[in-house]
């Protein structure tokens, strides 16, 4: 008889990387004797994911290289930033961290201690950690780095429709006639997106895709039309094109009428948005603005799609809203194929929104200022009444400031990487280097921000992690861990527990299993606009991953009944209608002038994600981007005498950096353009965000990454 081989085992998953939220299908197989741990773990797409259909880009179909290499496997801790790091045990590390906090609450108030957390979490790890800050400690002192990617998303969603959430999903990719893109490089930052669309575009002539983008990118290389508008004209072109709709009775009146307020103010505020002045304003062609109106006005579903080039701005919630007023004029939303559709970054930004994971808001689609959110809040965790501060907590720069005004006693850090991803890094730099006492917990080392940290904690991976993520199409997936920890590494969210307990809230945080986390969480959602009480590890287990909107009387959750949220034009505002948002166009914040005459904007490739902490260390995608550049037009640099492959010296107000000159017609007269992924782990003064400014949107506190005045010259 022959011998029998077991079959592999096959653990489902999600991709870490971005909001696409790809599922992945781990096969563990037999390595052979010597061969690197990782290699035991074959990845590939799970067919059965609804999101991505068994799709994966090269992030993804890489990952598992990066499972072992450069880990942080025990805690570290230090007296000061200049002396080495020493190993501790869980114990010691822990007990330096209660101490701290016992010391802030008692000399500075809980106003002091900040947390900066991650997309990265899974919403488990999130949870807890507002629990403890948010509840415990009574501080709303928690932001996320989803503040820096799509915070301005949240505001517009909730001033326009009251509740935060994408109304869409990856299903109206393939339904729709007019896909208008703003401020998105899909096909290389969402490419999985991208693709789902691109099979429908290509076997659909009839469909159109519109691309709004200062730079001819890969997606604006495939578009129908291409709309090249100058940095920060955003709100000149879509209060144009709705000047358009408007002009020529393409509105859907009754739906204003029934279902929308504030039209009146709008339809003011747009009668000066002509179309000269708006093709002028964004430096583009009238006729391809007469263009992008005809597709809008003559297709029966637009979708517009949209990220960082929309949300990093200092008008972001502005711009969100601009957008959703095309939809209300035309009343495409709620019904397959249209609506507005923000994509987020981080592969769990939305779980972040669902926990509350901002400084802003509270657990359950819930806000700090809101005093019947922090009182059910604080009966559900069983806290006294005003134990929730009404004080919302210090956003990501605020955190910043308050080091500078040495206003905080403790920053922890969690699963992201501000020494590079933050504005105006010497700022930054400078500012943590004041911290009195930070802690980085995370699971690479090194990365650039350890060396800010008084203590280090390893923490598990993806890889090593259950829980539950929530990608950009509101679907909720079980990330299902497939080997042991390495080295001493934690779950995020029992260090936070383990802190609780430690701190004398023990019956907080009785938890032994993310399950038991999870299952605590959904029951805030009851009733809320995210409502997801009919979802729990064993179904997600057992039913692959399910989209809210997803009661306890329907757990299979949105996607086999009804898939978008609004379908019933009842929005989440006091009178149940969606508002109009009436805004000028006030430019970029800082504009090009005779010292500092180009605007710069940043942006990410294909094959890295966001710092490099997990893709600079994959050899494959080292080869496909193996140093960071900066791409001008000819035109401009045969004005400053630079040859493709000089090394060029950029300045702003704020700092300097020297990139590689890559020659090219993709990007306007102007403008330049420069990846934001290299640290200083990755390269020699090569950092975008050296350059970049904080200033915000008001309403999101998201600051304008996107855009800021430079100079530049050949480097010495
Ligand atoms: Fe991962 Fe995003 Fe690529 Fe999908 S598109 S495989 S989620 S990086």
């Amino acid at each position: 008889p022959r011998p029998s081989i077991d079959p592999p085992k096959i653990t489902k998953t999600l991709c870490p990387y971005c909001g696409v939220g790809c599922g992945l299908e781990i096969v563990e197989t037999v390595a052979p004797p010597h061969a690197n741990f990782a290699d035991r773990f074959k990845v590939r797409g799970d067919r059965a994911h609804p999101s991505s259909q068994g799709m994966v880009c090269v992030k993804g179909a890489t990952i598992a290289e990066s499972i072992q290499k450069d880990r942080l496997l025990h805690p570290m801790m230090r007296d000061r930033l200049d002396a080495e790091f020493r190993q501790v045990s869980w114990n010691e590390a822990l007990e330096a961290i209660v101490d701290r906090i016992q010391q802030v609450l008692t000399t500075k108030g809980a106003d002091a201690l900040c947390m900066y957390g991650s997309g990265q979490f899974q919403t488990e790890d999130y949870y807890i950690a507002q629990k403890l800050f948010k509840g415990c400690l009574g501080t709303n002192n928690f932001d996320a780095n989803s503040r820096l990617c799509m915070s301005s998303a949240v505001s517009g969603y909730v001033k326009s429709f009251g509740a935060d959430g994408p109304p869409c999903c990856y299903e109206d990719l393939d339904m729709t006639d007019c896909l208008f893109a703003i401020g998105t490089n899909t096909a290389e930052c969402h490419p999985i997106i991208f693709n789902r669309f691109r099979r429908h575009h290509k076997k659909n002539p009839q469909v159109k895709l519109v691309v709004v983008d200062p730079r001819r990118t890969q997606t604006a290389e495939v578009a129908d039309l291409h709309l090249a508008i100058q940095p920060g004209t955003d709100i000149d072109l879509l209060n144009g094109i709705a000047h358009l709709l408007v002009l020529w009775g393409k509105c859907d009146r009754d739906f204003i009428e029934n279902h929308t307020t504030g039209f009146a103010e709008f339809s003011d505020i747009i009668q000066i948005y002509e179309p000269e002045f708006v093709a002028r304003r964004c430096g583009i062609n009238i006729d391809d603005l007469y263009l992008a109106a005809k597709y809008w006005a003559d297709s029966p579903r637009v979708l517009s799609i949209w990220s960082m080039g929309v949300n990093q701005s200092t008008q972001g919630t502005a711009k969100v809203q601009c957008i959703i007023n095309l939809h209300l004029l035309t009343a495409q939303i709620g019904k397959a194929g249209s609506g507005p559709f923000s994509l987020t970054g981080q592969p769990n930004a939305m779980g972040g929104r669902e926990a509350g994971g901002l400084a802003n808001l509270l657990p359950g689609y819930r806000f700090v200022a809101n005093p019947e959110h922090r009182s059910e809040l604080e009966k559900f965790w069983g806290l006294p009444s005003g134990q929730i501060s009404d004080r919302i907590g210090r956003t990501a720069w605020d955190m910043i400031c308050g080091l500078e005004a040495d206003e905080v006693g403790l920053l922890w850090i969690a699963a992201t990487n501000p020494a590079v991803s933050f504005p105006d890094l010497e700022r930054t730099k400078k500012a943590l280097r004041r911290s009195p006492f930070t802690i980085y917990q995370d699971v690479y080392d090194p990365i650039e921000t350890s060396n800010y940290a008084h203590i280090l904690l390893p923490a598990t991976q993806w890889s090593e992690k259950t829980g539950t993520m929530t990608n950009s199409e509101r679907c909720v997936t079980l990330c299902q861990a497939f080997h042991p920890p390495l080295g001493e590494a934690r779950d995020d969210w029992a260090i936070f527990a383990e802190v609780g307990r430690r701190l004398g809230f023990a019956d907080k945080f009785d938890f032994q299993t993310s399950a038991e986390v999870h299952s605590e969480f959904v029951q805030i959602t009851r009733d809320r606009p995210c409502d997801m009480t009919g979802i729990s590890h064993a179904k997600l287990a057992d039913m692959g991953a399910i989209q809210w909107q997803a009661p306890e009387q329907n757990p299979e959750g949105d996607r086999l009944h009804n898939k978008r949220l609004y379908g019933d034009l009842q929005f989440h505002t006091p009178d149940r209608k969606a508002r109009f948002g009436a805004y000028h166009a006030q430019g970029v914040f800082e504009a090009a002038d005779e010292q500092f005459p180009f605007i710069l904007t940043t942006g990410r490739l294909y094959g890295h994600w966001h710092t490099q902490t997990r893709t600079g260390r994959i050899d494959k995608i080292r080869q496909m981007h193996p140093h960071p550049f900066i791409e001008i037009h000819p035109q401009d640099a045969e004005k400053f005498n630079i040859n493709a492959g000089d090394l060029v010296e950029v300045r702003s107000r704020r700092g300097a950096s020297k990139f590689p000159a890559m020659l090219t017609e993709r990007i306007s007269r102007g403008v330049l353009f420069v990846p934001m992924h290299w640290g200083a782990l990755w390269a020699e003064n090569a950092e975008a965000n050296a350059l970049t400014h904080a200033e915000a949107d008001p309403d999101s506190k998201q600051p304008e990454l996107k855009a800021c005045a430079v100079a530049i010259s050949l480097a010495r």
